[in-house]
């Protein structure tokens, strides 16, 4: 089926949302590893969370059957996207729900915007949602003239310290709580100025700010982890709680979605639900998973709108080898495993999504050469591949996206020569060599001299030997 997509494949548009930074990789990457307080803050959260996650994975006597099965029911999904969105359109629409289609960013923000506006308030409580971070929607509602408060923990740190999410499920990670104290501080409204950083006051003053703010506001938005074709039924997963008090306390409730989160049936949650509590936080089973199915009357919100974003999916979508980016159950196993991500931690990738996830799908999405740097943010060491409950293969994808960034010219005459010279037993005999001169040229460490010295800006020149094999062959 590799000709499945929803429509013209377009990727996501410039200009608006938080997938393209305003720097490559390698240049941010290079700011942030100059900052030693925020690689230890990385090394310290990723170590603790990997040591937790791999105990209870080793628990699992099926976790590769699990893995199998994830992996079978995504690649189902993707084939038949468009019939499995129509079904659950149907359903959604027949229990009181209202679907909206966006194409993109702009789309899904100019139709949460109006939804908000026609309730008349002012304020919305969020649910943590990459989707709604991806589409930048706390900017659109603030352009409106509305309040977004942000009811994650650590979705909230990010928020009052006016900064960006580095993680997909820790987006606070690279903050310490020294760091976290003085935000409250700051920007925190009717915060005690005797606040300590003892994790539980800290916890408890954002209790008492979020517990005001729940009681008072009447629209909220949310993303989805799931949602069920079969049955019409949404579901967040989530650790604190709070997920559940703007899921069922307000009036309205707004889910912006990704086209690609549906599932065929609510069997395949049993597979979901096992995988990802033991790949992202470490848990047996997820705290609070909060579902719902349209509205019911006197119970929860009566007003409930699903956003069904695009945003470069059916792009993702048509592409056969990089579809399986759109697997993602965003559990952020791959991140807690990289080594580069553990260095440079998030920002460096510029997108929402960082790690080794965000090195595949954020280029597919915003298409290659808008962020042509995130495929070579991987030493293709295969963790990430290992690491994955859905089996996405990472650094097969790299590779393949490799091959499509806008090469320069200098480096595409390099290589036709190599391949020339390779395909030429004799050229290849004189360019060997040729290449003892080189241990003249450039010493291991030196590197070589320009125009070649990009080559050997971030890797080791290897030692030429003094013999070459054919020369030691013809020898005896
Ligand atoms: S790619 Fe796999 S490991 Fe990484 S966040 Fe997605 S599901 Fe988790």
């Amino acid at each position: 089926m590799s000709g499945t997509f929803l429509g013209m494949p377009a990727t996501a548009p410039r200009g608006v949302g938080h997938l393209r930074g305003d720097q490559t990789f390698p240049e941010a990457a290079h700011d942030a590893l100059g900052n030693s307080q925020l690689r230890r803050n990385l090394r310290h959260a990723t170590t603790t969370i990997r040591g937790k996650s791999g105990r209870v994975i080793a628990e699992l006597p099926d976790w590769q059957e699990l893995r199998d099965a994830g992996s079978a029911i995504k690649a189902d999904v993707m084939s038949r996207l468009p019939e499995l969105l129509e079904a659950l359109e149907e359903r959604v629409t027949e229990a009181g729900g209202v679907v909206h289609w966006a194409a993109d960013a702009n789309e899904a923000n100019q139709i949460v915007t109006r939804l908000v506006r026609e309730t008349g308030s002012t304020r919305v409580i969020k649910v943590k949602s990459m989707a709604t971070q991806e589409i930048a929607l706390n900017e659109a509602l603030e352009q409106a003239g509305i309040t977004p408060v942000e009811t994650d923990l650590a979705e909230l740190i990010v928020q009052l310290g006016d900064d960006r999410p580095s993680h997909i499920l820790v987006p606070a990670i690279h903050r310490n709580r020294s760091e976290i104290r003085e935000i409250f501080l700051r920007a925190m409204p009717g915060v005690d100025p005797a606040l300590t950083d003892d994790p539980p006051v800290l916890a408890a003053a954002a209790r008492r700010y979020l517990r005001e703010t729940f009681l008072s506001t009447t629209v909220a938005v949310s993303g989805a982890n799931f949602a069920i074709a079969e049955t019409g039924t949404l579901g967040v997963v989530e650790s604190e709680g709070n997920g559940r008090m703007c899921l069922t306390l307000p009036d309205t409730l707004i889910t912006v979605m990704g086209i690609e989160k549906v599932l065929p049936t609510w069997r395949d949650l049993e597979v979901f639900l096992q995988l990802l509590p033991r790949a992202s936080t470490g848990e047996r089973m997820n705290p609070y998973t909060t579902m719902w199915t349209g509205v019911t009357p006197g119970d929860g919100p009566q007003n409930f709108h699903l956003v069904l974003l695009d945003n470069g999916r059916s792009a993702v979508l048509a592409d056969p080898a990089g579809r399986s980016a759109l697997h993602c159950i965003r559990c952020s196993a791959c991140l807690n495993v990289c080594p580069v991500y553990e260095r440079t931690g998030g920002h460096a990738y510029g997108s929402v999504y960082p790690g080794p996830i965000g090195a595949v799908l954020s280029p597919q999405l915003t298409g290659v050469a808008d962020n042509a740097s995130l495929p070579y943010a991987s030493s293709l060491c295969g963790a990430c591949f290992d690491a994955c409950p859905v089996k996405i293969d990472i650094p097969s994808m790299l590779v393949h996206l490799r091959n499509k960034v806008p090469h320069p010219a200098a480096e595409r005459a390099a290589m036709a020569t190599a391949a020339r010279i390779m395909n030429h037993p004799r050229l290849y005999a004189r360019a060997q060599r040729a290449a003892k001169l080189a241990r003249i040229a450039g010493r291991r460490g030196r590197g070589l001299p320009p125009p070649l010295s990009g080559w050997t800006a971030g890797r080791d020149l290897p030692e030429f030997p003094k013999q070459t094999f054919r020369d030691w062959w013809a020898q005896r």
